[in-house]
């Protein structure tokens, strides 16, 4: 059996009432689900003395002037089931939908989704099992055994919802010690799995906020796994864009699970105005295929994985189309 080391749970009921307590034991930390945090507390990663319980907290979608508002506390499967979500952003309820298994996704919020720690084959393990090895340059030790040295972590950002985030343009609400803030989700994430979060000390996700996709919006989210009943992304591909017919105005794709940092894919400009044929759409697979770099922090060959990001490509924006 794993045990967690002891530690005071404080539930808190608003975010206000959170960040309280978080004040009065710098250090804490926020659990919503508690579907990642658990398992990780279990393997001996990190030890709180204080846990600031926000699952309680009011989840929920609504419309406002600036788009599709949607609580952190947001369980998983409510958000793949919200007939705003359905309706106006199918790809996010989809992602939301093929996140681990239907039990997880009953508790699993997705505040906890967006903030969801990096995760390597290297790191969540067992205490026994990393001390085995000598630990590794994220927990206790000094070396990284992906790229074989003593500086960098590449851990993965492993969340379905994000890639569909930010392929949408979303932005984060945050309240923390210093106030309140928007932030783009695209200015979120940075390239170091060991601190991959551009976030201060004790910050919250209170609400994401998700511009209103206009006419000819089409999106998708394609994921790859070994087992689909349960498994983290090996990647994760998500396409969104504007279309007039066979035209995009707009296009967006980012892929996920590649390193500490979503990739959102560069030069896609070229291809708007323009119906997308077979030509087009091999040259952005091949611009996705060079552009993807995944790090051997997550299973499944690199090689393959990559390959699997140019044929994911193909496969939606062939379907997209029409
Ligand atoms: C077997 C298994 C399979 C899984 N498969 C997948 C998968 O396929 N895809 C996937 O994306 N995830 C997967 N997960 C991970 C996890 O279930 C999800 O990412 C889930 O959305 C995390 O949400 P949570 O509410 O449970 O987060 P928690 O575990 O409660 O928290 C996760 C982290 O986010 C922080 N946090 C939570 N909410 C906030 C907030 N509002 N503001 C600031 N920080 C916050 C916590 O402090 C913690 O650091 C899996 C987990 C398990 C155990
Ligand atoms: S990428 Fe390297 S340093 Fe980071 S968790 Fe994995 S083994 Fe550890």
């Amino acid at each position: 059996m794993l045990r967690m080391d002891g530690f005071v749970y404080r539930h808190a009921s608003s975010w206000e009432e959170a960040l309280a307590l978080w004040r009065s034991a710098p250090g804490a930390q926020y659990v919503a689900g508690g579907t990642d945090l658990l398992p990780n507390l279990k393997h001996g990663l990190f030890a709180p003395k204080l846990l600031v319980g926000i699952g309680g907290i009011p989840g929920g979608v609504r419309r406002e002037a600036d788009g599709i508002v949607i609580s952190a506390a947001t369980r998983l499967d409510d958000l793949a089931a919200d007939p705003t979500i359905r309706e106006l952003l199918a790809p996010l309820g989809q992602a939301a939908a093929l996140v681990a298994s239907p039990q997880i996704r009953t508790m699993a919020t997705l505040g906890g989704n967006v903030m969801l720690d990096t995760r390597c084959m290297y790191y969540n393990q067992t205490l026994f099992w990393r001390q085995a090895l000598g630990y590794c340059l994220k927990a206790e030790g000094t070396w990284c055994h992906v790229v074989g040295g003593p500086k960098t972590c590449v851990a993965s950002q492993s969340s379905d919802t994000v890639p569909v985030l930010l392929a949408l343009g979303a932005r984060l609400r945050l309240v923390g010690p210093e106030g309140r803030r928007e932030l783009g989700i695209r200015e979120l994430y940075q390239y170091n799995g060991m601190d991959h979060l551009r976030l201060t000390a004790g910050e919250l996700l209170t609400e994401v906020v998700v511009p209103a996709p206009g006419a000819g919006f089409r999106g998708s989210y394609t994921k790859l796994r070994t087992r689909d009943s349960i498994d983290f992304p090996q990647l994760g591909l998500a396409v969104c864009g504007q279309w007039e017919g066979s035209t995009p105005r707009a296009l967006e794709i980012v892929v996920g699970a590649v390193s500490p940092q979503p990739k959102l894919v560069r030069g896609l400009d070229a291809f708007l105005g323009a119906p997308l044929d077979d030509v087009a759409v091999a040259a952005i697979a091949d611009l996705v295929h060079k552009q993807t770099r995944p790090q051997g922090s997550v299973h499944g060959d690199s090689n393959w994985r990559r390959q699997m990001a140019a044929v994911f490509t193909r496969r939606a924006l062939g379907a997209m189309r029409g």
